[in-house]
């Protein structure tokens, strides 16, 4: 850039996969949740899943609500987690605040409502999401949506069982501290079970790698995984809140046929074939309520709900 800042990201910060895309699995799907989200009109259906490259700024907003892992993220959410493990009050930012972050994603848009939980839990006493540089960034539009996902966590309780989570747009509000401080009591002061979630974290990004080279594989999206792997940290006051914020239950009526079209429709396996003369059984936590199997269902037999305790 002419005033020497760093610029934004691009579409290069994300990785497509045209064959995940709910549209490409079925023609019929209504799913449009990259386009509505989209600031810059970057993202199209027509014909199939695409990228403008010159409308991109790699907000990353498209990641956190594709529910078939078509759109994820290039950061290194791992490495930026561990790198945050290594200060008490860590800041995250994003590539224009590097320099003044402990660790930085391409955009904190693509935080999800997951990405967001497993920080809080991950992590001990305070967490600032720096914006400092936010307001006057082509994707600023993230903003309100990171605001949201925050507030709807906070509403669900789920902020109460981690660390403390600061929104930040103020510089001079920000309290920035390099790697060194303290380092060895600090370590010591931390749950051996925040290590293992960052541990798991990391093998989830390896497992997650290696699955997306076959093509056809039914898995879910990063984020989807991440929440799953840290489910065992939730304080038991909030698995119900998590379920009901991130869960879905899929049931099926007498007209069900049995055909088994629904479990081969789904993307993540939620669905398995079941007994011969039964509907197909159901995974709760590998659906990521998409929607799919409903609208694929010629009978009109699979029904998707929310979770209700
Ligand atoms: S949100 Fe994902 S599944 Fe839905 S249309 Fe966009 S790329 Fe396809
Ligand atoms: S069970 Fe249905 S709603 Fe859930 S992920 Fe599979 S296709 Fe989507």
């Amino acid at each position: 850039m002419a005033d020497g800042r760093t610029d934004t990201g691009s579409g290069e910060d994300l990785q497509i996969q045209v064959s995940r895309c709910l549209r490409m699995r079925f023609s019929e799907s209504s799913c449009r949740q990259c386009v509505d989200i989209c600031p810059h009109e970057a993202v199209t259906l027509d014909g199939g899943l695409s990228l403008n490259p010159d409308q991109c700024h790699g907000c990353l907003l498209c990641t956190s609500v594709c529910p078939a892992g078509a759109l994820e993220h290039g950061s290194d959410f791992a490495a930026c987690l561990a790198q945050l493990s290594r200060v008490p009050e860590p800041l995250l930012g994003c590539i224009r605040t590097k320099e003044n972050s402990n660790a930085a994603v391409a955009c904190l848009g693509g935080l999800s409502e997951e990405h967001l939980l497993v920080l809080c839990l991950s992590l001990p006493d305070v967490l600032t999401l720096n914006l400092s540089d936010c307001a006057d960034c082509t994707n600023n539009a993230m903003i309100n949506h990171l605001r949201q996902r925050v507030s709807t966590l906070s509403e669900a309780g789920l902020l109460s069982g981690g660390c403390r989570m600061l929104l930040t747009e103020s510089a001079s509000e920000l309290r920035f501290q390099g790697e060194a401080f303290d380092r060895r009591n600090f370590f010591k002061s931390l749950r051996s079970s925040l290590f293992q979630g960052v541990a798991a974290i990391l093998s989830t990004t390896c497992e997650q790698t290696e699955q997306r080279s076959e093509y056809a594989r039914k898995y879910l999206p990063v984020r989807r995984v991440l929440l799953n792997k840290n489910r065992s940290e939730l304080p038991q006051e909030l698995a119900v809140p998590a379920m009901k914020q991130f869960d879905s239950i899929i049931s099926f009526g007498e007209c069900c046929t049995r055909c088994q079209g629904c479990v081969a429709i789904c993307p993540t396996g939620a669905l398995k074939s079941g007994l011969p003369d039964a509907p197909p059984g159901f995974d709760q936590l590998l659906c990521t309520g998409c929607g799919v199997c409903t609208e694929f269902c010629l009978d009109g037999a699979v029904r998707l709900s929310r979770f209700l305790d």
